[in-house]
């Protein structure tokens, strides 16, 4: 009896979401349909290892009805159009994750129980692939996409996986689709990877199934016409995310509830809200992006790069903020300083002339020049396009240059094909 119990405590639990467990089993108990079942679906759909899926298990079946491409960049509208395939994966608790599949894009079967649809168990990328000068396809860091999206699902008790085999996946799934890629140094295609708990059970509780995909598709630029400064809504009404919570995630869970507050902001005249938090007024992010201040110290009145620091779950760590510190650190021409800015403290700088320039940055747009902040009763005028932005355009050039390509070989620059 005691060597029965430690074959099973200490051999057989371990092994408890592995098919060897379920072929074992099955031999010591053959009445057991449940082992016989089990082991069936580990064998048909399992990745080698479920604890992440593979990309040397990858499957792949090829659309038979391709759809007609957009002839050019320059009529789409963002998010509206999808390319040939995505990737799926699935992660159920007793067999692991499937093998991952690219397969004609089409709709998910989803039961109008499952969790994702009644508890934001969610959570989600973005990112793109250039088409670069010397007719390469870049990927932009998107190792560091992988490596948010896993921390994100682990917040929404999503399954795990290995980013550097979602990144491998990822790559196979742009070259399926790279006739989708537009040759634009000014379009790109749009790469949405997302995680559902798709289990259909209500009842709130942790996901006991995760569905990943990817979809990606073609955008065009985020400047059709040339740069344009927005005007932000700095309200302290409102909040996106707060100490403790989950702002530091790309769960939908926290944009859905910002879209009132940006019709209120439209309403306003505003085109992007600045997020605010706590009696001080703290800034944290504008709209979807980071947010950079290029001021004079008050006190030394030397120039310094200024953003919020990534403290208490409140901002998004974006690959595009950590890229420009990154840059400003390497080009040593000014104090680059990571910290808590309140409102006032901005309105201050623009009234004593201290703001030079302040722009959000993120995926979608590089950076975005601001104009002007409604704050408290007054249009507060933010000077950044009075010299041209030239800090701001130094950043938009030096990231572009990797995306497209016109710095050949960055580490950075990830070329997939
Ligand atoms: N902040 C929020 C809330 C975002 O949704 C995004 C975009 O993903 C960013 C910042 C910018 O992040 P990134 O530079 O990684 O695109």
């Amino acid at each position: 009896f005691r060597a029965t119990f430690i074959i099973h405590t200490k051999v057989m639990q371990p092994l408890k979401f592995n098919k060897v467990y379920h072929q074992l089993m099955q031999q010591l108990f053959p009445w057991q349909q449940h082992y016989a079942r089990q082991l069936a679906t580990a064998c048909s759909s399992s990745s080698s290892n479920s604890s992440t899926f593979r990309f040397a298990d990858l499957e792949t079946e090829l659309t038979k009805e391709p759809q007609t491409r957009p002839s050019s960049v320059d009529s789409l509208v963002f998010g509206t159009q999808f390319s040939d395939h995505m990737l799926v994966a699935r992660h159920t608790g007793p067999t692991g994750w499937s093998r991952p599949r690219i397969e004609p894009i089409r709709c998910l079967p989803l039961h109008p129980a499952t969790k994702a649809l009644h508890y934001a168990l969610e959570c989600f990328e973005g990112l793109k692939a250039y088409w670069g000068v010397d007719g390469r396809v870049r990927l932009f860091r998107p190792l560091e996409n992988m490596k948010r999206l896993r921390a994100s699902a682990e917040r929404a008790t999503l399954a795990s996986f290995d980013p550097g085999e979602l990144l491998d996946c990822l790559r196979q799934l742009v070259r399926t689709d790279l006739a989708w890629v537009p040759r634009s140094q000014e379009g790109a295609l749009y790469i949405r990877p997302a995680m559902i708990a798709s289990e259909p059970r209500i009842a709130i509780g942790p996901a006991e199934e995760t569905t990943l995909f990817i979809i990606t598709g073609p955008v065009g630029p985020y400047y059709p016409t040339g740069f344009k400064p927005v005007t932000l809504l700095a309200d302290p009404e409102f909040a996106r995310a707060w100490p403790g919570g989950a702002g530091r995630s790309k769960m939908g869970s926290n944009y859905g509830p910002t879209c009132r507050i940006q019709l209120l902001a439209a309403e306003q005249g505003c085109q992007q809200v600045l997020w605010l938090f706590g009696p001080e007024h703290r800034i944290t992010e504008v709209g979807t992006m980071n947010v950079f201040l290029f001021w004079r110290c008050p006190s030394s009145g030397r120039p310094q790069l200024v953003t919020p620091a990534l403290t208490e779950d409140l901002i998004l760590p974006g690959i595009t903020r950590s890229s420009v510190l990154e840059l400003a650190r390497q080009w040593g021409d000014w104090e680059v300083i990571e910290r808590n800015v309140t409102m006032p403290e901005v309105a201050d700088a623009i009234q004593s002339g201290r703001l030079l320039e302040m722009f959000g940055c993120g995926t979608a747009c590089v950076v975005n020049p601001v104009g002007a902040i409604r704050y408290q009763g007054q249009l507060l005028q933010v000077p950044t396009m009075s010299e041209g932005a030239p800090v701001t355009m130094r950043f938009f050039k030096a990231l572009t240059d990797i995306q497209y390509g016109r710095i050949p070989q960055h580490p950075w620059a990830d070329i997939v094909a």
